[in-house]
């Protein structure tokens, strides 16, 4: 693969690296930065992980997490003079420089060779080196091809497997989307042989609620759910207050739209969230109905076919509003999803 020979070339000699991600980091988003950072400090780079914003304090075990440095936490500067000054910026987990807010500016400026490792639609062109796969279930899973690629299986390690497990655990939903294919397990299989313990990793990452965010749960799903039986949907959508009344932390309200799509009759579900900077959608379907298309038709976003995320300037009830108006127009297409997906064999 020429990607591949690009990349050997460009880190055959140690190199000031700086690896950044989405904002708001998920587990794939973080475990395929810290794998990577874990992998190149191993080659004798000088490696930073810069994310945009915090990320969810469930992450907080991986390896490397003390030494991330939060862009909008007081950190402009510090970022602003490590992006120039490197020779290699890595962009993970996204697909366009808008998605990590003002960050993306500052690199889209700078002078080092960009690499995109990524697997959501339509992505930018940005980059010198391109490894994008909107295929691959996670981005963790090109971090491991790469280490495999490059020739350096034997770079592998307990801590960088568990990153890339929590990427892979995640972006699969826990090995059920359509993406977990057989290279997905056999990764997995090599995992278990670094000896990751993978139901650590799921306890750590799920099994990790505080008694507000199981309260906050139950208070979302008794009286803010709302099901539109002739669209196959349902959403619920959270004001600010509530999220301050429920102390809610970053991270809180990840999951809740999954419930929403559990529902029998659902084919579509969204959890439309009042943030401080905008209203922020996150969007989920089954089966072919591509949420990716309708987010960002609509919500300036996208995505994956069944997991995409929006945003509005709208205020909340405005965007409601505004999601109900839409609806109409994939009444039938909707209705159609729902047929198909009582269908198996
Ligand atoms: P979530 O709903 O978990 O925030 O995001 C679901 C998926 O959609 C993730 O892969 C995420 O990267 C993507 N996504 C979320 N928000 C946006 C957005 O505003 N724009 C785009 N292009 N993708 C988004
Ligand atoms: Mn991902």
């Amino acid at each position: 693969m020429r990607n591949l020979q690009d990349l050997k070339e460009l880190l055959s000699s140690p190199k000031k690296i700086v690896i950044t991600t989405h904002h708001k980091p998920d587990a794939d988003a973080l475990g395929s930065s810290l794998a990577l950072w874990g992998y190149l400090r191993k080659k004798k780079h000088e490696v930073k992980v810069i994310t945009p914003t915090d990320y969810p304090t469930f992450l907080n075990w991986m390896n490397g997490n003390d030494e991330v440095i939060i862009f909008n936490k007081g950190n402009e500067a510090l970022s602003q003079k490590l992006v120039d000054e490197a020779d290699v910026v890595f962009c993970l987990d996204f697909s366009a420089l808008s998605r990590i807010n003002e960050l993306g500016e500052i690199i889209r400026k700078a002078s080092a060779k960009k690499v995109l490792i990524d697997h959501h639609l339509e992505p930018e062109d940005f980059a010198d080196i391109n490894f994008s796969d909107t295929g691959a279930a996670a981005t963790a899973v090109l971090i491991y091809k790469i280490i495999i690629g490059m020739g350096d299986r034997e770079h592998l390690d307990t801590c960088i497997g568990e990153c890339i497990y929590a990427g892979i655990m995640t972006d699969t939903g826990s090995f059920r989307h359509p993406s977990t294919n057989k290279e997905v397990h056999l990764i997995i299989a090599e995992l278990i042989n670094l000896a990751v313990d993978i139901s650590k990793i799921h306890r750590l990452i799920y099994d990790n609620n505080t008694e507000t965010r199981l309260k906050f749960l139950g208070y979302a799903l008794l009286n803010k759910l709302v099901v539109i039986p002739e669209y196959y949907t349902s959403y619920i959508a959270i004001s600010a207050a509530e999220l301050n009344k429920f102390d809610s932390q970053t991270g809180d309200t990840e999951g809740l739209v999954n419930y929403a799509l559990s529902l029998e009759t659902v084919v579509m579900a969204a959890v439309i969230i009042e943030r401080e900077d905008a209203v922020k959608i996150s969007f989920r379907s089954k089966g072919e109905f591509s949420v990716n298309e309708f987010a960002r038709k609509h919500f300036e976003g996208g995505g994956h076919r069944n997991a995409a995320g929006g945003k509005s300037s709208l205020s909340l009830e405005e965007t409601v509003k505004k999601f109900k108006e839409v609806l109409p127009l994939y009444k039938e297409e909707l209705n159609q999803h729902y047929k198909a997906e009582k269908l198996i064999c």
